[in-house]
């Protein structure tokens, strides 16, 4: 919607300046999504947009990310997706039954913080809590991440055997996966921008002129509401056309194309970090569903394979 949306993901967004879509660029993506048949959602500043944009919005089935700290009360409070860009926001916030919530938060700031998911955990329908610096992780990193993830799967194994069925995406969402659920930017998911593009996700509209290697923004939109979808080497952004992830089954990784382009140069070729991290969430996942099933019958048709790997990477031989 704007230039000062909230960031949902791992991209950060630093804009300071407002420039929201125009009221006809808004009218025409409307238009398009359903010509298309995409689901929309949008993605909203903290200030309250103005009737006029209301009025569009409420003409079509949408869902709506808003940040915890956004000023429209009844926006916030009739939000699908509340984000918390810091763990602060997330202490004094009503956690709803039937919220979903996601948590933005640095490596360091997770380590230190991650307690007060225990809060949260019990009331909330889903929380996904989402790394900004995947990318800086390093082994005594993954030591400390591997830890935090054991702490939480106790929590987690603690509410289920209490009767309670809460969704951590670290840890729950690969026990439920038999195959990838990735992101899938560029494939299943566009962003329409404020200026009137699309692009792949909003970091590639977002991505700072410092790091966009002297291409140029523009270099990143993949078609415009006049003329469509135009995206060169689609097939890049499928998972049959990414050699590693097609060959893993840390079902629950976001596979971020932009992240792989940030550390690798190539959208369809991850960072080792990225599968690390990935990897320490599916095998606590794996110990997860081992524990609660300890305690009686747990998704009995579901399986996951003890592996000796972290990066898919180190094992292509045997592809
Ligand atoms: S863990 Fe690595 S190889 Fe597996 S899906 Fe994620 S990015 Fe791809």
């Amino acid at each position: 919607m704007d230039d000062t949306s909230t960031s949902y993901c791992h991209y950060s967004n630093n804009k300071k300046e407002s420039r929201l879509i125009s009221v006809e660029d808004l009218k025409k993506g409307i238009l398009f999504a359903m010509k298309e048949n995409l689901m929309i959602q949008f993605v909203y500043p903290d200030f309250e947009l103005p009737q006029e944009y209301k009025e569009v919005i409420n003409t079509i089935d949408h869902s709506d990310i808003v940040s915890s700290q956004c000023k429209d009360e009844v926006l916030r409070n009739n939000a699908d997706i509340i984000i918390f860009n810091n763990w602060k926001e997330s202490e004094s916030y009503k956690i709803k039954e039937d919220g979903i919530y996601v948590i933005r938060t640095s490596k360091s700031e997770l380590f230190e913080n991650h307690s007060l998911l225990s809060k949260i955990l019990p009331i909330a329908k889903r929380i996904n809590v989402v790394i900004t610096n995947i990318d800086s992780f390093d082994e005594n990193d993954f030591e400390k991440y591997k830890e935090i993830l054991s702490s939480l799967s106790k929590e987690t194994e603690e509410l289920y055997v209490d009767g309670k069925t809460p969704q951590l995406n670290l840890l729950t969402d690969r026990m439920m996966l038999d195959k990838m659920n990735n992101c899938n930017s560029g494939d299943e998911n566009i962003t329409l921008a404020p200026d009137g593009k699309f692009y792949v996700c909003p970091a590639f509209y977002l991505t700072d002129d410092d790091e966009d290697y002297g291409l140029g923004k523009s270099k990143f939109s993949i078609g415009d509401l006049e003329n469509g979808l135009d995206i060169k080497n689609s097939q890049l952004y499928k998972l049959s056309y990414a050699p590693i992830c097609r060959n893993c089954d840390a079902y629950q990784c976001k596979r971020c194309v932009w992240l792989n382009r940030k550390t690798t140069y190539e959208l369809n070729t991850p960072g080792h970090e990225q599968c690390v991290v990935s990897h320490l969430e599916r095998n606590e996942s794996r110990e997860l569903l081992v524990n609660i099933r300890k305690h009686g019958m747990f998704l009995p048709e579901k399986e996951i394979k003890e592996i000796s790997y972290l990066d898919p990477f180190d094992v292509r031989k045997e592809w």
